[in-house]
C-alpha cells in the first residue's frame, strides 16, 4: 500500500520536445517544489495549486527544461534552485540556492539528496527522493538510453556518471527523466552494464543501450 505520508508526485508533459515537468509535494505540510519549467506556465501554474511552492529546482540549464524559468520565478516569488557550477550557453542564472553534490532540500517533512550527474551538460544534477525509491534524473538517463553529448569527452563523463552515481542506486529506484516515461533501474541494469562494458571508441551524440 502506498505511504500517505510520502511526497506526492505530479507530471505534466511541456513545450515541443515533450520535456516532463515535476512538482513534488508534501501531503502533511501542502509544501512543494517545481522542477523544470520547461514550457507553458499555465500547466505548470495548474498543476501546484493548493500548495505551498518553496523552490524551483533545475536539472541542468538546457533551454527546454528553462522556458519558463522566469515568468515561474517571478509568479511564484520562490528562490530557484540549480548546480552551481557553469551553465547551458554560461548563461547567468542569479540562482539563490546553488546546489553541490550531496546537498538535501527540503520538501515540508521530505528532502530531495543531490546527485552531480555531468555529462549530457555540466550542471546536470538527479534529485533522490530521501526514504523512498524515487530519483528525478533528469537527461541524465533515459528509458532507452543515456542524454545525448556533444563532445567524445563528454560520453566518457556520462559512462563515468552511469556507472559512479546511478548504478550504485538500488534495483526498485524508480527514474523519472526529463522525456519520456519512468523505469525501474533493476529493470534495465544489465542493459546499462553491457553498454557500459562496450567500446564506444569517441563516440558522442544520441545512444541507445542496444547500439554497438
Ligand atoms: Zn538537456
Amino acid at each position: 500500500m502506498a505511504d500517505p505520508t510520502a511526497l506526492e508526485l505530479r507530471t505534466r508533459q511541456v513545450g515541443p520536445w515533450s520535456m516532463n515537468t515535476y512538482a513534488l509535494v508534501c501531503p502533511a505540510t501542502g509544501q512543494s517544489v517545481l522542477i523544470d519549467p520547461g514550457d507553458d506556465p499555465l500547466t505548470l501554474t495548474e498543476m501546484i495549486t493548493g500548495t505551498i511552492p518553496v523552490a524551483i529546482l533545475l536539472t541542468h540549464t538546457h533551454g527546454d527544461h528553462i522556458g519558463a524559468l522566469d515568468e515561474m520565478r517571478t509568479q511564484l516569488n520562490v528562490p530557484v534552485a540549480v548546480f552551481d557550477g557553469p551553465h547551458a550557453g554560461g548563461i547567468a542564472l542569479d540562482a539563490q540556492i546553488p546546489l553541490r553534490d550531496g546537498d538535501l532540500v527540503s520538501v515540508g517533512q521530505h528532502a530531495l539528496r543531490v546527485y552531480h550527474a555531468p555529462g549530457h551538460i555540466p550542471d546536470q544534477v538527479c534529485f533522490y527522493l530521501e526514504g523512498d525509491t524515487r530519483a528525478i534524473v533528469g537527461d541524465t538517463i533515459f528509458d532507452g538510453g543515456p542524454g545525448k553529448t556533444w563532445a567524445a569527452e563528454d560520453f566518457q563523463q556520462t559512462l563515468r556518471t552511469l556507472r559512479d552515481v546511478v548504478l550504485p542506486w538500488p534495483d526498485d529506484t524508480v527514474c523519472y527523466p526529463g522525456h519520456g516515461p519512468s523505469f525501474r533501474l533493476g529493470d534495465r541494469r544489465a542493459r546499462i552494464e553491457a553498454f557500459l562494458a562496450r567500446d564506444h571508441g569517441d563516440f558522442f551524440g544520441d545512444a541507445a543501450w542496444e547500439m554497438t
